[in-house]
């Protein structure tokens, strides 16, 4: 159970034996019992409420496996590539820390007033008694994290502890996690011996420093994360230390685009100050499938993976440009298009990591290949079987239009109703004609873009739409079967 809310909090040694911080209370009550405790209670007082708001695609796979990990008092490791939400996981356990847990006054490990491990506390205790001060943590001041890295050292973890002195709390990350939690990221980059010294505390609460045992009964819950391969290759983690880690649990990237648009939408900074946005969804699922594309792409690697970072950031940036669009040509309302997508490679280009085969063509050649697979894909749920026939001929016919993406609305708007039945068909997107500009535009550029990305038209550096170049075997095309069959069996992303 929860500590309510108390406006006054016992300042003493006393006070606090006669609270409900009783002794009896804190002896038994050890991080990893106050995490089930409170992980049990609010499971109980509302099954359907989120264990872990705002992790979004977890419900039915990574967090009943987190659960089951807390009940079971086990320290456990996270394994998944990046961009997963490992570290905003582990950071979420806070949550199920008590609002406010007594310890002695300046101990730098956080000591238990009743029990106090460190030297400087258990003399204050004798001389001071029930009068020793008594101060309070919040759930976050509980938290401490580490990156791993080859050359963290026992000192970083321990602290400066002179063995001649004995033991003294010190200045390490373990100890100031004491009665905490600790996350270690990454944790195979960590070096052997210090694994073996994680293991020791973890097994014995102690450590061998310079040869000397050192006593360290911390009271830590500990939580990692990894790489599975990194994780999973011979001898990148000692066995012992392993076997001391109780779940191993996988993450995950989200299983639909549908999740994935959730997340994005969730952490993408796109509700500003200034023009309004309005936000189509079908520049939502483009910039959603470019990170979906770009985890099955051959050019990119699977091992490091495609974070979630890169459809955020790339929504981040498409939202500015089509803001900076709005602000210059002074238009009410912000309407991203697809060119504004692909004005955001900046924030696409940085998050690949290439194969061989996509360092030889180019990070910006491969990140356009993916925007025009997203475009093609996203195009196919809202047009398949759709006659587009008489736009795609007045292109054959020699008509082009120009459309950059710092064109105003209007004036864009005016040119794209010379192509015959292009403002018609914008009714799958849920526009017509009644809509703003700005929304029109975007439209039907998205349609111009679908055509192109499916090379049924063509398409310059310069953003000028024109007639695709083609015209192989049309005779054969229209043999297999009417109208809209031969364009996607043409289809080439590459
Ligand atoms: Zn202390």
């Amino acid at each position: 159970m929860g500590v309510p809310f108390m406006s006054s909090l016992p300042r003493t040694l006393g006070e606090l034996r006669s609270s409900i911080f009783s002794e009896e209370r804190l002896r038994t009550r050890h991080v990893k019992d106050e995490l089930r405790d409170n992980l049990t209670a609010r499971l109980r007082s509302d099954g359907d409420a989120p264990v872990f708001p705002g992790i979004v695609g977890y419900d039915d796979t990574v967090v009943p496996q987190i659960i089951n990990a807390i009940l079971s008092r086990h320290n456990f490791i996270l394994l998944g590539l990046r961009g997963q939400a490992k570290s905003r996981i582990l950071r979420a356990l806070t949550t199920l820390l008590d609002p406010h847990m007594p310890y002695l006054a300046g101990c730098e490990v956080h000591d238990n007033p009743y029990a106090p491990i460190c030297r400087r506390c258990r003399e204050e205790v004798a001389r001071l008694g029930d009068e020793s001060p008594i101060a309070y943590l919040a759930p976050d001041d509980r938290y401490v994290e580490k990156l791993a890295t080859p050359d963290v050292t026992i000192a970083d973890l321990i602290g400066d502890i002179d063995p001649i002195k004995a033991a003294r709390g010190g200045h390490g990350l373990l100890p100031r996690a004491n009665r905490g939690i600790f996350a270690i990221n990454e944790l195979p980059d960590l070096a052997g011996k210090i694994q073996v010294g994680l293991f020791n505390i973890m097994q014995e609460g102690d450590v061998q420093i310079k040869g000397y045992p050192i006593r360290l009964p911390l009271d830590v819950a500990l939580v990692f994360s990894a790489n599975p391969e990194d994780y999973t290759a011979r001898g990148k983690i000692i066995t012992p230390l392993k076997d001391r880690i109780g779940s191993e649990i996988r993450t995950h990237y989200p299983a639909t685009v549908e999740e994935g648009i959730a997340i994005t939408a969730q952490e993408a900074w796109t509700r500003r100050n200034g023009h309004p946005l309005h936000l189509p969804n079908y520049v939502q699922e483009v910039i959603e499938r470019v990170a979906f594309a770009a985890r099955e792409d051959k050019k990119i690697d699977k091992r490091s993976g495609v974070s979630q970072r890169l459809p955020i950031s790339a929504m981040e940036n498409v939202v500015s440009n089509a803001e900076r669009r709005a602000i210059r040509n002074d238009e009410k309302v912000v309407v991203p298009r697809i060119s504004d997508v692909y004005a955001a490679l900046p924030a696409i280009t940085g998050k690949l990591e290439l194969e061989y085969e996509g360092e030889m063509k180019g990070a910006d050649h491969v990140g356009r290949e993916l925007i025009r697979a997203a475009i093609a894909k996203t195009y196919d749920e809202y047009y398949t079987g759709a006659n587009v026939q008489q736009i795609v001929q007045w292109f054959d016919l020699g008509g082009e239009i120009q459309l950059s993406d710092s064109v105003p609305a209007v004036e864009a708007l005016e040119n794209l109703k010379e192509i015959q039945g292009l403002t018609d068909k914008l009714g799958p997107l849920s526009v017509s004609q009644k809509d703003s500009p700005e929304q029109q535009v975007s439209a039907a550029e998205f349609i111009l873009e679908g055509l192109h990305a499916h090379k049924r038209i063509g398409r310059s550096e310069e953003r000028v739409f024109k007639a695709g170049e083609k015209k192989p075997e049309p005779v054969r095309e229209k043999s297999v079967e009417p109208d809209e069959r031969p364009y996607r069996q043409r289809r080439q992303f590459n």
